[in-house]
């Protein structure tokens, strides 16, 4: 089989940002690009974004863009010398305020910690690997004990364990990000830290429909809040690096598992993240429990799978593409993991557009079809369609060229931007042509098309054809 169904999201950094690069990226197997707002300027993602839209534009695909948005992650300040050594056993002195840390004395420009901590609460600092827990609060210094000693750098990352922080998931940086990020008109916005659905109703009075909000999980209130917060979102990713240190790390499996199977029943695209290929930021080639993990979460049915630093700043970025690429292929083969969509029943609500969009899946096993050619507005029916999991590509068809790259991002999609026929008859000669000319399928080979006569209106879909390629 020659159609990949599950995605790869790669991260754009350093290593990948030279459009040569990205052209590669794009060649060797990427769907979509994720644009980290944690690092580099305005004028770096612009840059990026005009690039990855003329590799679209002269590959004739689709390709979907990701505006990350940093969020309120919590950092130390600086040190003098640059790092401060935490010995086992030592108290050390978390100072509120800006300015340079040395010797036991960590600054730290958060009030929010100061208001909550109290003794007992544990700090994470560098993404877990180092860990202390708080003896004494006075508002302004907080006294903790070092249980994990280790080498703290500048501005490295700190989690609170035990207590929610009073923040929005939107700092002042995120809004002015997210404003710049709509006016590069990027398809999704990605929103860190959310905690609850709060939190994403509040980004999409700013975002309203000019992008669609992916949810990133990595709090523990936000897995608490899961279904309300998928409720309002437009697609989810399991946010593993911060999600393991917020959570213990055996949660990290669990809840994958959860999110990947309430986002598929909702019909929102669900991006597993963070650690897939980790090791390949040095080595080419990754361990044999990366490949597993990458493996695991696409038999787990994940929309998409994403490469950060392997892509951002890693040695062997291309390779890291086409060995993602290798492992989801071999996966995809796999008669298993066809027999789990089969296995797991989804529910339906009442309406033309899922009996229809469950039908297909039925009639392409019976068939072996080759394609379904979704005609969608908004992205809604195809997305209905490939929750489904059907064995055979899903054509997404629709005039909107955001739609089209968002399509890009969602399990199965091939997304193709073409305008509406005028009508039925009109429909099946565009069909045939596409299948043949853009598709490459056969003569005879058996495909469907869904739409909604008259064509163009959101959530119109009642009509199945069943056809042969001519
Ligand atoms: C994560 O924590 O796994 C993640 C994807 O977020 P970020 O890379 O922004 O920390």
């Amino acid at each position: 089989m020659n159609h990949r169904f599950t995605k790869i999201l790669a991260t754009i950094g350093p290593a990948s940002s030279a459009p040569d690069t990205l052209r590669l990226l794009h060649d060797v197997g990427v769907n979509a690009f994720r644009l980290n707002f944690s690092h580099g300027s305005h004028e770096d993602h612009a840059k990026s974004v005009k690039r990855i839209r003329q590799v679209s534009k002269d590959a004739g695909h689709p390709i979907c863009i990701v505006a990350d948005m940093q969020g309120p992650k919590l950092r130390v300040g600086p040190f003098k010398g640059g790092s401060t050594e935490l010995r086992y056993g030592d108290i050390v002195s978390l100072q509120l305020g800006d300015g340079e840390g040395e010797g036991g004395i960590i600054k730290v420009p958060h009030p929010e910690l100061f208001a909550v901590l109290e003794p007992g609460h544990v700090i994470k600092f560098d993404d877990g690997k180092l860990m202390v827990t708080v003896e004494s609060n006075s508002g302004n210094e907080i006294k903790a004990k070092v249980n994990v000693p280790g080498k703290l750098g500048d501005r490295k990352g700190l989690n609170v364990i035990g207590a929610v922080l009073p923040m929005s998931a939107m700092t002042d940086k995120d809004r002015i990000d997210m404003a710049f990020a709509l006016t590069q008109e990027v398809d999704y916005i990605a929103l860190s830290f959310v905690q609850t659905a709060k939190d994403v109703s509040d980004a999409r009075e700013i975002i309203g429909d000019k992008a669609g909000i992916i949810v990133k999980i990595e709090k523990p209130s936000a897995v608490e809040q899961l279904d309300s917060i998928l409720d309002l979102a437009d697609a989810v990713m399991v946010a593993r690096g911060d999600l393991g240190v917020e959570l213990p790390l055996e949660r990290v499996p669990v809840v994958q598992r959860q999110i990947i199977r309430k986002a598929r029943a909702l019909g929102k695209p669900c991006i597993v993240a963070t650690h897939m290929l980790e090791s390949m930021i040095d080595s080419p080639t990754p361990t044999r429990a990366e490949a597993s993990d990458v493996a695991t979460a696409v038999y787990l049915g994940t929309d998409a799978v994403m490469l950060s630093a392997e892509t951002a700043v890693g040695r062997h970025p291309a390779t890291a593409v086409a060995i993602m690429d290798r492992i989801i292929r071999a996966a995809e083969t796999d008669p298993e993991f066809w027999d789990y969509f089969k296995s797991r029943r989804l529910p339906h609500d009442s309406n033309s557009e899922d009996a229809i969009s469950h039908s297909v899946r039925g009639i392409a096993e019976i068939m072996s079809c080759k394609a379904v050619f979704g005609y969608t507005a908004s992205g809604t029916t195809v997305q209905r369609i490939s929750r489904e999991r059907p064995p055979c590509q899903i054509v997404g068809l629709t005039p909107s060229q955001a739609t089209a790259n968002r399509m890009a991002l969602s399990w199965g999609v091939r997304p193709l931007k073409t305008m509406d026929p005028a009508n039925f008859d009109e429909m099946l000669r565009h069909i045939q042509h596409l299948a043949r000319d853009d598709i490459g399928l056969e003569k005879g080979d058996p495909i469907m098309i869904s739409a909604g006569i008259p064509f163009g209106r959101p959530g119109s879909t009642d009509t199945l054809k069943v056809a042969t390629v001519d």
